[in-house]
């Protein structure tokens, strides 16, 4: 097999600086994806650029990186770079990747700003200065009308999800933000569609645009069976790995990530956990990568982590699963990933997780592979334990067939020796076979006692759910529901909540529950089966001078305090909204 040729894209030829280059390794790019390979030339020689690209394809270092490019540092900082977001959320979204990307570059100053957040704390920023500025349109245009937003220095200017700003109504003041810009300028628009009206903006406001749209290939996958499982956030995503390799009759599996980081931390974990896994990725050696690929071959290993580049033109037959743990940035790739299964007249799985965000993503896949993607459950509890006590079973009878004549002799006398039944003594040596590893999995808890108290403000980061719930309701379905030993008399916020957890865990705010405050507690709900070492990291995890000490709900019952607080208005819930402002998902757009 081949892992990559000349054709294969790569950053380094792209010409972007040492800073950047240096920040798309530390983040495990291990190639440009198909949007970003279009985009950054141009953009890095200054033209102004279309893009037909959704979020997933990479498009926000498809202009990150080029524009970080042609900022000019060192001086004292004034705005040159506006990104104009629909969403408060995709603002911050942007400004992280803006800092990550940014990070070896001396003196960058990125700031975001929307609605809803104080002003002072972003004109205290604006004053001391900043390159990059990413907001929603009214706050940039209030900023811009008082003069505190300068604009004379402005010379690139990024639409993003220019059709999501025309549907949230922005298009007037995005035309008047647009006209108060120097004419020299470079501009960027991306779009998931490009109904008239946005193609409208274009021929007004860019110059001789370089148009990028990726057309998708169509294949039919008659033998392989796709499914799709919806997976909100990193731990979610790991447990419903983790229950699926346990619940699937699997041969052989590829497991597809993004990043090459990502294909030895999984491994690892899934090592761990008793699984022969192994990572593939661009950075281990060819000979490496071909013993690897013959010991799946050969059984010894079950489980591969790989990402795109490293898996391309892999040929096992006894892959019988490939579980697309990160969703693919176009339908090629995801074409050239199900093809590693179904092999030799097999049929085989293929499953994609997708966030709540990327099911638009879905029909996109759906009209390249011409079939049907099937909503798939992911296993109950009881189908994991059903199947833990059959392989138990199947342990025993296999170990009947060995030699165990030194053991009769031992249980032999133990029973002589000792007044306990047959059954009690092999209960006790399976135990100890067993180990610390529960044999089963416990059910998820019913309500806690602790959440049927009357929380005193409740929150929730999700728009679509009640904001004013005076009597706690049940987490949600994959939700569970954990205590936090810091409540009202200690100032907490349900904002305070979120940041701490979101920074902590790696989890975006929106697959934080609800949150509910009381006098001495709060209660946070977050996705089943969150990892015991972030909840670790978690309980640790501090707010200004105070810990967290999060653990689950139930778990705490000793340390309960009597409630004594009655219901307040919803005001924390309100401000503690953070993220009401989400993005409508655009449907039934192209993976590119
Ligand atoms: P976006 O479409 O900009 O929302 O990006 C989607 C995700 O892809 C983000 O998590 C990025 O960190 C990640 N990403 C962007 N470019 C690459 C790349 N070349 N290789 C791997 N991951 C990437």
């Amino acid at each position: 097999m081949s892992f990559s040729d000349d054709t294969t894209p790569s950053f380094d030829a792209m010409g972007l600086p040492q800073a950047l280059l240096q920040a798309v390794a530390d983040a495990g790019y291990e190639i440009p994806t198909p949007i970003q390979e279009r985009m950054i030339p141009p953009m890095l020689a200054g033209r102004d650029v279309i893009g037909q690209a959704q979020t997933g394809t990479g498009k926000t270092a498809a202009f990150a990186l080029p524009l970080l490019a042609r900022l000019e540092l060192g001086q004292r900082p004034e705005p040159q770079l506006l990104v104009l977001t629909p969403t408060r959320e995709l603002a911050l979204q942007v400004a992280e990747s803006f800092t990550a990307y940014g990070r070896h570059q001396k003196g960058l100053e990125v700031l975001a700003i929307f609605g809803g957040q104080d002003y002072a704390s972003q004109l205290r920023r604006l004053q001391r200065g900043v390159q990059v500025v990413i907001g929603t349109p009214g706050r940039v245009m209030d900023h811009m009308r008082r003069g505190t937003l300068k604009t004379e220095t402005i010379h690139s200017l990024v639409l993003d999800e220019a059709d999501e700003m025309l549907k949230m109504g922005f298009l007037d003041d995005v035309s008047w933000i647009l006209e108060q810009l120097p004419n020299r300028r470079q501009t960027a628009l991306f779009s998931a569609t490009m109904p008239d009206s946005i193609r409208a903006i274009a021929s007004t406001y860019l110059k001789e645009a370089v148009s990028v749209t990726i057309g998708s290939k169509t294949v039919s996958a008659q033998t392989v069976n796709q499914r799709c499982l919806i997976t909100n956030g990193l731990a979610a995503k790991q447990s419903a790995l983790e229950k699926l390799l346990e619940a699937e009759p699997c041969d052989g599996v590829l497991v597809f990530v993004r990043t090459k980081l990502q294909t030895v931390e999984l491994a690892e974990h899934l090592v761990a956990l008793g699984h022969a896994a192994a990572a593939l990725n661009g950075d281990i050696q060819q000979s490496q990568r071909l013993r690897t690929v013959e010991q799946l071959k050969a059984k010894k290993i079950d489980i591969l982590v790989a990402t795109d580049v490293a898996a391309r033109g892999l040929d096992v037959e006894r892959i019988s699963h490939v579980i697309n743990y990160d969703i693919p940035f176009d339908t090629e790739s995801y074409i050239h990933r199900i093809g590693r299964t179904g092999r030799a007249g097999r049929s085989g799985e293929a499953i994609l997780f997708v966030s709540g965000r990327e099911r638009h993503l879905l029909r996109a896949i759906e009209q390249a592979t011409r079939q049907k993607i099937t909503m798939a459950e992911l296993p109950t509890v009881a189908t994991i334990n059903e199947r833990r006590i059959a392989l138990f079973k199947e342990r025993i009878t296999r170990a009947l067939t060995a030699d165990t004549s030194v053991f009769e002799k031992l249980v032999g006398e133990y029973l002589r020796e000792n007044e306990v039944s047959g059954e009690k003594l092999a209960a006790a040596l399976a135990a100890m076979a067993q180990g610390e590893r529960p044999l089963l999995l416990a059910e998820p808890d019913p309500l806690p006692a602790s959440a049927r108290l009357r929380p005193v403000a409740s929150h929730s980061s999700r728009p679509s759910r009640t904001r004013h719930a005076e009597t706690q309701l049940p987490p949600e379905q994959g939700m569970e529901r954990f205590r936090i030993e810091l409540g009202s008399e200690h100032g907490i916020k349900p904002g305070n909540i979120v940041g701490a957890i979101a920074n902590e865990a790696d989890i975006n705010s929106r697959h934080i529950g609800r949150i509910a405050i009381y006098d001495t507690y709060s209660t946070v709900d977050l996705p089943y089966g969150m990892p015991e070492h972030i909840l670790r990291l978690l309980h640790k995890s501090r707010v200004g001078s105070r810990t967290l000490r999060l653990q689950r709900c139930g778990e705490e019952a000793s340390q309960q305090q009597p409630h004594r607080a009655a219901p307040r208005p919803p005001a924390a819930a309100r401000k503690g909204g953070a993220t009401a402002g989400r993005r409508k998902a655009a449907g039934g757009q192209r993976l590119q």
